[in-house]
C-alpha cells in the first residue's frame, strides 16, 4: 500500500465555520476533497474533512512478558504526525496522522487534540462524532468510556465531554438530553432501559437527520448525574452481554448527547429587554423568528476491528458470526467509498452505517481515533486498522449548522406582543370614549350659557318696552290731570262768582227785612191796633208751624224711604223664588213700608188687622203675650209688635209700655230662630230714633245684638242685627260706648255672611259710623285715628270699595271719604292701599257728589299729597 503523502494538520485549531452558516443554505456548499487531493495541495484548510488521530497503547504485562525480546511493530514520530509500521526489522511504511499519540499521551491530552474541537462545535451548532476504531484491547473504552473514579486524570473523552458541555450550556434557555445504547447483532438496545430491544431508527426524508424515538432521553443537569448514567449503561451493557453469552468487544456502545440552544444574536437580546419593559409597547420593526440550534453528539465506542475467526469467538456460527460484525464491515465499506468518492455509498447496509450517515459524509465534524497495541504478534490488525484510519481521513463532511427558527417561540413572543397592543387599544379607545364625553358634557354647559344669555336679553328688551311704555302712560295721565285741574278751576272761579253773588243779594234782602222789621216797629207802634198787619202777623206764624210740621214728615219719609229700598231688594229675591217663598217671606216684613205692588195688599191687610188688633186688646196685653209659654204665641205677638214698631208713630208708645226691654229679652233668650229674627228687626225699627238708641244702649241692647251677631247663621237674621247696629252707628254720641261694647266688631264680624243684603247693612253702619267720626274731628272734639282702622274695618274696607252691589259700593266709598278727611287716618289709608281706591272714587265715582269730596279729600290732604309727588301722580 503507497502511504499517502504526509499534511500538516490542525486537529487543534479551532473549528472552522462554514461560509455559509444559515439554515438550508447547506446544498450549496461542495465536497472538495477530491479536487484538493488531486491537486496535491494541504488538506488542512478543508473544512468539513473527516479528522484522525492514533493512539498507541502501553505494552500490558503480557505483553512485556512475552514479547520481551521483540521491538514495537509500530514507531512514532508524534512531532510529525507521523506512524511507522514495521514490516520487518529493514522495511518500514509511514503514515501521515492527523495526531499521533504516543503510549505515554495524557487522557486530558487526548481529550483536548481528538474531542474537543468536536464538543465546541457541537455547542456552537453543528452536529459532532467522536468514534474509537481499533482491534479489541487496544484502548478505544479506556480513551472514550473510562469514568476517572479511581484516578481523576483517567477521566475518558465522554466524561470530558460532557463536563465541557455542561460547563458552557445555560439551563435556562438550553437542554443536554442523553440517551445511551447498544448495538449487538442488528440489534439497537438501550442501554438506560434494557427491556427496551430493537429500537427503530428514523430517519427524515428532507434533512436525513437520524432520530431514535424509542430510546430513552435524559435530561442533564449536573455532572455527577451523567456519571451515574454511564455506570448505570455499563451495567446494563455487562448484564445484556452476559445474557446473550458476548462481550463487549462484540457490540457497539454508542453515546448519543442532544444539545438544544436557543440563539442570542443581538436583536434578539434587544426585542427581549422591549418586551420585558412593561411600560409602554414596543413594536419591533419586522419581527424575526429566533433561532434555535439543535445539534448532536455522538461518541461511539465500536466493536473490537479484529476477524471474529480469529478472536476465538465461542459459541457463534459463522452466520452469527458474520452478523456480529456486519455492522463494522459495512462501516467499513461506506468509508472506501466516501474516500474514493464513488456515487453509491451503501449507507443502508446495516444499521450502524445508518447511525452514523451524518458523520461520515454528511454534516458532522466528524473526529476518529483508531488504537492500536505495540504487539508485533497482531501487526496484520494493526496495519488493517492503520489503514481504515488513513481511508477515513480522506472523508469530506458538509459541515452545516443546525440551526432552525423558532416559530413556537416566535409565536408565543408575536402572541405576548399582539396582547399587549390589544390592552393599549383597549385603554386608548376608553380615553378617546372619555374624552368625547368631556367635549359633549361642555358642548352642552355652553348652550345652557347661551341659552340664559339670551333669555336674559329677551327680558331686558322687555322691560325696556315697558319703561317706553310707562313713560307714555304717565304722559296721557300728566296730560289728563292738568286738563281736569283746569276745569275744576274754570268751576271754582264760577262758583266763587256765584257765591259772591248771592251773598251780595242775601246782604240785600237783609238789609231790605231789617229795613222792613223797622218800619213794622215803627208802624207797629204807631198802628198797633192796625188788623191788616196783626192779621198778617198771625198768617206767618202759622205757616211757620206748618212749615215745621212738613220738615218732620220729610224726615220720616227719607227714613221710610231707605228702609224701603233695603226691602225692595229682599222683595225682588223672594218674589223670584217662588209664591210659597213669597209667603214666608211675608212673616219677615215687619220693618218693611213700601212693598212690590202684588204684595201691597197683603202687607195693608195685615196693617190693618193689626190696627184693630192694637185697638180692641191693647199695647200691654199684647206685650204681655210675649212672655207667653206657648212659643206659636210668642212668635205671633213679637210679630204684631214688629209690625206696629214700624209705623214712627207707634215707636214712642211701645218703647213707654215697656216693649223695648221686652224685645231685648226675647232676642237675649229665646231659642226660636223666628222670634230673634223678628224681634231683631223691630229693634232695627225703633234704633231709627235717636231716643231710642240712647234706651237701647243703656238697656244693653249692644252687647245682645253683638251676641245675636256671632251666633246667628241665618242672613235675614243677620240682616236685621246688622240694620240694629247701623242706625246705632250714626248717633255721634254714643260712637265709643258702641265701639266699647263690641258694636264694630260685630259688625265687621258679620262680613262672613257674604250676603249681600247682610254686607249692604255693615257698609251703612261703617258709613254712618265713618261720617260721625269725621263729623267729630271736623268739629274739634275728636281727635287721634279712626276706631274702625283700630278695630281692623280697613282691609274690608279697601277690598269692597268697589263691590259689584252699588248699596255696599256707594256706602263703602262714603265711608273712605270720610275717612279720609281726617288727616290722623292718612297714614293707616295709604298702607291699607285706600290712596288707589280713592283716586278712584274721584274720577270714576258715577254720583257726583262722592266723587267731588273724594277729589276735595285728595287736595285737603298734606300726606296723600306728597305720596302722590313721590310716585309722581299729578292730581
Ligand atoms: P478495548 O476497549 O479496545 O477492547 P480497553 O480499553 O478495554 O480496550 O483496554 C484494554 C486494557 O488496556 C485495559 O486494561 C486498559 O486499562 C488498558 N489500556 C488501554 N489503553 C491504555 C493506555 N493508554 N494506558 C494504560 N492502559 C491502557
Ligand atoms: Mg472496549
Amino acid at each position: 500500500m503507497k502511504p499517502l503523502a504526509p499534511s500538516p494538520t490542525g486537529l487543534t485549531s479551532a473549528p472552522t465555520r462554514p461560509k455559509s452558516a444559515s439554515p438550508g443554505s447547506s446544498a450549496v456548499q461542495r465536497r472538495n476533497s477530491t479536487s484538493s487531493q488531486k491537486n496535491g495541495k494541504d488538506d488542512s484548510g478543508v473544512p468539513g474533512r473527516v479528522r484522525v488521530a492514533v493512539r498507541l497503547r502501553p505494552r500490558n504485562t503480557e505483553e512485556l512478558a512475552a514479547d520481551a525480546d521483540f521491538g514495537d511493530c509500530v514507531e512514532l514520530l508524534p512531532e510529525l504526525k507521523r506512524l511507522k509500521l514495521r514490516k520487518n526489522n529493514w522495511d518500514c511504511e509511514t503514515y501521515q496522522f492527523d495526531e499521533v499519540l504516543t503510549e505515554t499521551a495524557s487522557q486530558k491530552r487526548v481529550y483536548e487534540v481528538v474531542a474537543k474541537p468536536v464538543v465546541e462545535s457541537v455547542l456552537e451548532g453543528y452536529n459532532g462524532t467522536v468514534m474509537a476504531y481499533g482491534q479489541t484491547g487496544t484502548g478505544k473504552t479506556f480513551t472514550l468510556g473510562r469514568l476517572g473514579e479511581e484516578d481523576c486524570a483517567n477521566r475518558g473523552i465522554m466524561v470530558r465531554a460532557l463536563e465541557d458541555i455542561l460547563a458552557d450550556i445555560s439551563f435556562e434557555h438550553d437542554a443536554v438530553t442523553v440517551s445511551y445504547l447498544q448495538l449487538y447483532m442488528e440489534s439497537v438496545q438501550d442501554l438506560l432501559t434494557p427491556e427496551r430491544d430493537n429500537i427503530a431508527i428514523v430517519e427524515d426524508p428532507k434533512t436525513g437527520d437520524v432520530s431514535l424515538p424509542g430510546a430513552t432521553l435524559v435530561e442533564l443537569r449536573d455532572q455527577k448525574s451523567f456519571v451515574e448514567l454511564l455506570q448505570t449503561g455499563e451495567a446494563n451493557r455487562f448484564a445484556a452481554n452476559t445474557k446473550l453469552n458476548t462481550e463487549s468487544s462484540r457490540s457497539h456502545a454508542i453515546l448519543l448527547v442532544n444539545v438544544k440552544r436557543s440563539a442570542k444574536n443581538k436583536q434578539e437580546r434587544d426585542f427581549a429587554s422591549h418586551s420585558e419593559n412593561g411600560n409602554g409597547v414596543h413594536v419591533s420593526k419586522g419581527h424575526r423568528a429566533p433561532t434555535i440550534r439543535k445539534s448532536k453528539l455522538l461518541i461511539v465506542d465500536l466493536a473490537g476491528s479484529e476477524r471474529v475467526d480469529k478472536s476465538g469467538s465461542e459459541g457463534h456460527q459463522l452466520e452469527e458470526a458474520k452478523a456480529i460484525n456486519l455492522s463494522l464491515t459495512a462501516l467499513g465499506k461506506c468509508i472506501n467509498a466516501l474516500a474514493e468518492n464513488s456515487p453509491h455509498i451503501p449507507i443502508r447496509d446495516s444499521k450502524l452505517t445508518r447511525l452514523l450517515r451524518d458523520s461520515f459524509g454528511g454534516t458532522a465534524r466528524t473526529s476518529l481515533i483508531i488504537t492500536i497495541g505495540p504487539s508485533p504478534r497482531h501487526r496484520g490488525e494493526t496495519a488493517s486498522t492503520i489503514l481504515f484510519g488513513q481511508r477515513a481521513m480522506r472523508v469530506e463532511n458538509m459541515v452545516k449548522l443546525k440551526e432552525e427558527f423558532d416559530y413556537k417561540s416566535l409565536c408565543r413572543r408575536l402572541e405576548a406582543e399582539l396582547d399587549k397592543l390589544i390592552a393599549e387599544n383597549e385603554r386608548q379607545a376608553q380615553a378617546i370614549l372619555d374624552g368625547e364625553e368631556d367635549m359633549q358634557r361642555k358642548l352642552e354647559e355652553a348652550s345652557i350659557c347661551v341659552a340664559e344669555a339670551e333669555s336674559k336679553f329677551a327680558a331686558a328688551s322687555e322691560n325696556q318696552n315697558w319703561l317706553k311704555q310707562t313713560f307714555a302712560e304717565k304722559e296721557t295721565y300728566q296730560k289728563k290731570i292738568s286738563a281736569i285741574l283746569q276745569h275744576h278751576e274754570q268751576e271754582l272761579n264760577d262758583s266763587q262768582t256765584r257765591l259772591e253773588n248771592e251773598r251780595a243779594q242775601r246782604e240785600k234782602l237783609e238789609k231790605e227785612l231789617s229795613e222792613a222789621n223797622r218800619c213794622l216797629q215803627e208802624q207797629s207802634k204807631e198802628k198797633h191796633d192796625t188788623g191788616e198787619i196783626w192779621t198778617l202777623h198771625k198768617r206767618l206764624e202759622e205757616e211757620l208751624l206748618e212749615r215745621e210740621k212738613l220738615d218732620e214728615e220729610i224726615k220720616s219719609l227719607k227714613q221710610q224711604l231707605l228702609q224701603a229700598h233695603i226691602e225692595a231688594e229682599e222683595t225682588r229675591r223672594t218674589v223670584g223664588k217662588g209664591s210659597s217663598a213669597r209667603s214666608s217671606a211675608g212673616s219677615d216684613s215687619t220693618i218693611s213700608l213700601h212693598r212690590p205692588s202684588n204684595m201691597r195688599d197683603t202687607i195693608n191687610g195685615q196693617r190693618a188687622t193689626i190696627a184693630k188688633l192694637f185697638e180692641q186688646v191693647g199695647l200691654q196685653k199684647i206685650l204681655s203675650l210675649l212672655e207667653s209659654e206657648d212659643v206659636d204665641v210668642r212668635v205671633h205677638a213679637v210679630k204684631v209688635v214688629a209690625n206696629l214698631a214700624a209705623e214712627e208713630a207707634n215707636q214712642e208708645k211701645i218703647v213707654e209700655a215697656g216693649g223695648l226691654a221686652s224685645l231685648l229679652t226675647l232676642l237675649q233668650s229665646s231659642e226660636d230662630e223666628t222670634i230673634r229674627r223678628v224681634a231683631a228687626g223691630a229693634i232695627a225699627n225703633l234704633a231709627m230714633n235717636e231716643t231710642n238708641q240712647e234706651l237701647i244702649m243703656a238697656q244693653g241692647g249692644i252687647g245682645l245684638l253683638a251676641r245675636t251677631a256671632d251666633d246667628a247663621e241665618d242672613p235675614q237674621t243677620l240682616r236685621m242685627v246688622a240694620g240694629a247696629i247701623a242706625n246705632l252707628c250714626g248717633n255721634d254720641k254714643l260712637q265709643i260706648k258702641l265701639r266699647e261694647e263690641g258694636g264694630i266688631r260685630a259688625l265687621l264680624g258679620m262680613v262672613r255672611s257674604r250676603h249681600p243684603d247682610v254686607l249692604a247693612q255693615v257698609a251703612r253702619g261703617i258709613a254712618n259710623f265713618a261720617k260721625c267720626e269725621s263729623r267729630g274731628a271736623a268739629q274739634g272734639y275728636r281727635t287721634g285715628g279712626s276706631l274702625l282702622i283700630d278695630d281692623g274695618a280697613l282691609p274690608w274696607i279697601v277690598a269692597n270699595a268697589n263691590n259689584e252691589a252699588s248699596p255696599i259700593r256707594r256706602h263703602i266709598e262714603l265711608a273712605l271719604c270720610h275717612l279720609a278727611q281726617h288727616e290722623a287716618n292718612a297714614k293707616d289709608l295709604l298702607v291699607g292701599g285706600a290712596l288707589w281706591e280713592l283716586i278712584r272714587i274721584s274720577r270714576e265715582c258715577s254720583r257726583e257728589d262722592i266723587r267731588s269730596l273724594a277729589q276735595r279729600t285728595l287736595n285737603a290732604s298734606p300726606i296723600f299729597q306728597a305720596e302722590l309727588r313721590r310716585l309722581h301722580v299729578s292730581y
